[in-house]
């Protein structure tokens, strides 16, 4: 039985990738040396963090005026140094409050002494539908900050919000190259690697160069026109990490780019947000048109069946369907790496499920 994994991240990548990672693990082109055994100031290297970038440009079409820069310190850490990098006007920043991840960006801004205003909420409807701002955006914001994808709540924003002139700052972690996306409707945009590109240590930043460069004393591990200025090479990168994720974006150019795995997503997305809505048992409680591609959430609405669900699906190989802590029930992941057959897989699981259950409950 095939195994499928719907982990949120870290997550499935694909499997041609896995194997050429196996197959040139002990000598990455002919070295004789494996790729996490090279140096970062290698020729070798250099052409992996290249192409990675080259790749990376091509696929989302980022235009020259910004820089890519390849950081650690996951998604997490951006919460920190976007303020410290971007928030050098005003110290205060503006933010759209669609879940977990979007509050936990709040909280570390906060903590570097930015001002929050919070623009609008999900908390009202228990973030099951995405809040814009309730009044026209204050001009005189450094930034807004914005979830794309929210990775827990399983809600994407189809229509960006309008902030006027003030740049916006996504955290697309979990959508990443899952659909295209106009960089320039960005003032900057990161994602943590472990989600929708490649191994965890890795976080890409995308920023527009005017941006950067206006703060003063930074730490010079948060700061990103040293970055820029340093290729992503001041102190010594993730290397395996960034060639790793470099192998993922050859293989989105092989299927064809974004377009094409967007097509893809809504086709498995749809899959099982059909088969959620004709069931009886299982329910996804998101407003249709902020429903996500990339993670579904949905319960039972009993905790014990839950349970049931999650112990049945590990049997099918049908793997990491525990929802998150704070939502409970079932989460699956549907990145660009988990095939159609998977997702079709799963949808079989919970029919059958359905039906056993409704037999013994009749
Ligand atoms: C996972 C996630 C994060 C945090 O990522 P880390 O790499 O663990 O720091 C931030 N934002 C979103 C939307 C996420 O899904």
């Amino acid at each position: 039985m095939t195994t499928y994994n719907f982990s949120a991240g870290p997550a499935v990548m694909p499997q041609p990738v896995i194997q050429q990672i196996q197959a040139e693990l002990p000598s990455f082109q002919g070295s004789g040396m494996s790729i996490m055994e090279l140096s970062h100031r290698s020729a070798l290297f250099d052409q992996v963090i290249n192409d990675a970038e080259a790749d990376l440009r091509d696929l989302m079409q980022i235009p020259d005026n910004y820089r890519v820069l390849f950081f650690q310190g996951g998604g997490t850490l951006q919460f920190t140094a976007a303020p410290l990098n971007l928030a050098t006007n005003h110290h205060h920043i503006g933010l759209l409050d669609s879940g977990h991840w979007a509050s936990r960006a709040a909280e570390e801004a906060q903590r570097v002494h930015t001002q929050v205003d919070i623009l609008g909420t999900g908390a009202t409807n228990q973030f099951t539908a995405l809040p814009y701002p309730d009044q026209p955006v204050n001009q005189a914001l450094d930034y807004v900050h914005l979830t794309t994808n929210n990775t827990i709540e399983g809600t994407t924003y189809t229509k960006l919000p309008d902030t006027g002139n003030v740049p916006l700052v996504a955290d697309m972690s979990s959508n990443f190259l899952g659909q295209p996306y106009n960089v320039q409707d960005f003032g900057m945009i990161f994602a943590g690697a472990q989600k929708n590109l490649g191994p965890a240590g890795l976080t890409i930043v995308i920023v527009r160069d005017d941006l950067i460069g206006h703060a003063k004393d930074l730490p010079s591990m948060l700061d990103y026109q040293l970055f820029a200025d340093k290729r992503s090479m001041f102190n010594t990168p993730p290397v395996f990490a960034i060639y790793a994720a470099g192998l993922v974006l050859k293989w989105l150019k092989a299927q064809g780019g974004l377009t094409v795995m967007a097509k893809r997503n809504h086709d498995k997305a749809a899959l099982l947000y059909d088969f959620l809505d004709q069931s009886t048992l299982f329910n996804n409680p998101v407003k249709p048109a902020d429903r996500s591609l990339m993670n579904v959430p949905f319960v039972t609405g009993n905790p014990a069946i839950d349970a049931r669900v999650i112990a049945g699906a590990t049997d099918h190989n049908l793997l990491n369907l525990k929802g998150h802590r704070l939502v409970g029930g079932m989460r699956a992941s549907l990145y660009n790496a988990m095939p159609k057959a998977g997702v079709q897989a799963l949808v079989d699981y919970l029919a059958d499920f359905e039906a056993i259950y409704k037999k013994e409950n009749a």
